[in-house]
């Protein structure tokens, strides 16, 4: 019996070291010093380099494909696992930080710096895991394949171009999300509508800048002396437990709603300002967006009004109206959709054409791409119990969520790790962090999950 934990163990001081030294890099999308071989600037090639050059120390042979991604090659098998994470970043806020972000501080059993837990760290734990397996000897039937990205945090054209140019692994896994196992991803569609609207009492609608965020404010103008809304208006937020206000400007009005932000993904976790703020409007309005708006998806997040509700094995539909502007008779609105594997695109788009055309809309959209993965397959049960036995949770089922993760840059890939059942490392923030128990942990899960996967 192969003790995962004790290797990993011994190896603690070089886990630390190379991720000190990765983090040690600022790698943001630098658009300005982008170029040939650097296509996301010059600080994500310098860290795509080191990473390169951690496989050539160790006597592994590493690739470099054209400064969008590269791979380190563990064992010699034709046959693949892949490990996907990723070596860029996103920035850092000037003000928040306790320490200096782009040096590892430790302190309190924690690395704290950004990129520790997202990616660099997690990258380097499943670079570790692979190394172990091929350290002991042990007998396998697939090389391991680390690859790793430059631009996950901007759209992942790192791996849409290293796809092109190298071929699929068998299967594999990222290290880029939460234990215990992501075996599904919703579909991201995003929805953008528009049209010219008969101009009536509404001047202008304002609300959300972000499809995939649940807008929080919403501001609307109307025409008129503020004291004919006043009452109706603060009846209205009052009865619906909501803030706001409204302000006179000029010959006009200001109605200003709050709502509360979510992700799109979980759109009942939030309120939706704009969706209502046009509940108010289309009782004192005719326009044919406010009564759009408030047809379909008022108290409604799961598209049922827009007659595309839908249950898949990975959960609902779900709908978020996301940006909403009006000016002047022009309307636009983006709404954003996690959408089952099982729907097609023909069921989902045309009852919403039918329901834009009633209302004069019209609409263009890009078809996402879903993930699922069997939760009965043997690489999701293989991670999952490998979970279970250095983490003795068996609470924590294989799970499928409705945001999308670095997964679905291959087929048979499901995202594991790096972040544990209510721990926070606080990625995409100031003061990101992992516990280097943690750290060691997940490594000793990759090493067990895989060996699994690949022995012979
Ligand atoms: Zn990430």
């Amino acid at each position: 019996m192969i003790d995962f934990f004790e290797e990993v163990n011994k190896r603690k001081e070089d886990i630390i070291a190379d991720i000190e030294r990765l983090c040690e890099i600022p790698s943001v999308l630098d658009e300005a010093t982008s170029n040939d071989g650097q296509p996301f600037g010059k600080p994500c090639r310098e860290a795509l380099d080191l990473m390169l050059s951690i496989g050539e120390r160790d006597g592994f042979k590493s690739v470099n494909v054209d400064g969008y991604a590269g791979h380190i090659d563990i064992g010699e098998d034709e046959e693949t696992f892949g490990i996907l994470g990723h070596l860029d970043v996103v920035p850092c806020n000037e003000h928040g930080w306790n320490t200096d972000p782009y040096h590892v501080t430790i302190k309190d059993g924690k690395l704290y710096g950004r990129g520790v837990a997202d990616d660099k760290g997690p990258l380097i734990a499943g670079y570790y895991a692979a190394k172990i397996i091929h350290e002991l000897n042990l007998p396998v039937k697939m090389k391991t394949r680390i690859i790793f990205g430059c631009n996950e945090e901007n759209g992942s054209k790192c791996m849409q171009y290293y796809f092109t140019k190298q071929p699929y692994p068998k299967m594999g896994f990222t290290p880029d999300a939460e234990f215990p196992v992501v075996y599904g991803e919703k579909a991201g569609v995003n929805f953008q509508m528009k049209g010219e609207i008969e101009k009536d009492n509404i001047i202008g609608i304002y609300s959300g800048s972000r499809a995939n965020i649940v807008p929080e404010t919403c501001e609307a103008y109307i025409s008129g002396h503020y004291k004919q809304y006043k009452e109706d208006f603060i009846h209205y937020l009052n009865q619906q437990g909501l803030q706001g206000s409204l302000e006179e400007e000029g010959n006009h009005t200001r109605l200003t709603l709050i709502g509360k932000s979510a992700h799109a993904s979980t759109p009942d976790a939030g309120i939706n300002a704009a969706v209502y703020m046009c509940h108010y409007l289309a009782t004192i309005s005719e326009n044919q967006l406010v009564h759009f708006v408030d047809d379909c998806f008022y108290q409604d997040n799961y598209g049922k009004k827009l007659g595309i509700a839908f249950k898949g094995l990975m959960g609902d539909l779900t709908v978020n109206l996301g940006v909403l502007n009006y000016k002047d008779g022009y309307a636009s609105l983006v709404v954003d959709m996690r959408v089952p594997h099982e729907m097609t695109d023909e069921q989902l788009t045309m009852p919403i054409v039918q329901q834009l055309n009633k209302y004069g809309l019209e609409e263009t959209h890009e078809l996402g791409k879903a993930l699922y993965i069997d939760p009965q397959s043997d690489l999701v049960q293989n991670l999952h119990s490998a979970y279970v036995e250095f983490t003795g949770d068996h609470i924590h089922q294989p799970q499928a969520i409705g945001g999308g993760t670095y997964a679905k840059s291959m087929p048979n890939c499901v995202a594991f790790g790096v972040e544990f059942p209510g721990t926070d490392n606080k990625i995409h923030q100031n003061n990101e962090e992992i516990s280097i128990d943690d750290l060691l942990k997940a490594t000793a899960i990759y090493a067990k999950a895989l060996y699994n996967l690949i022995k012979k």
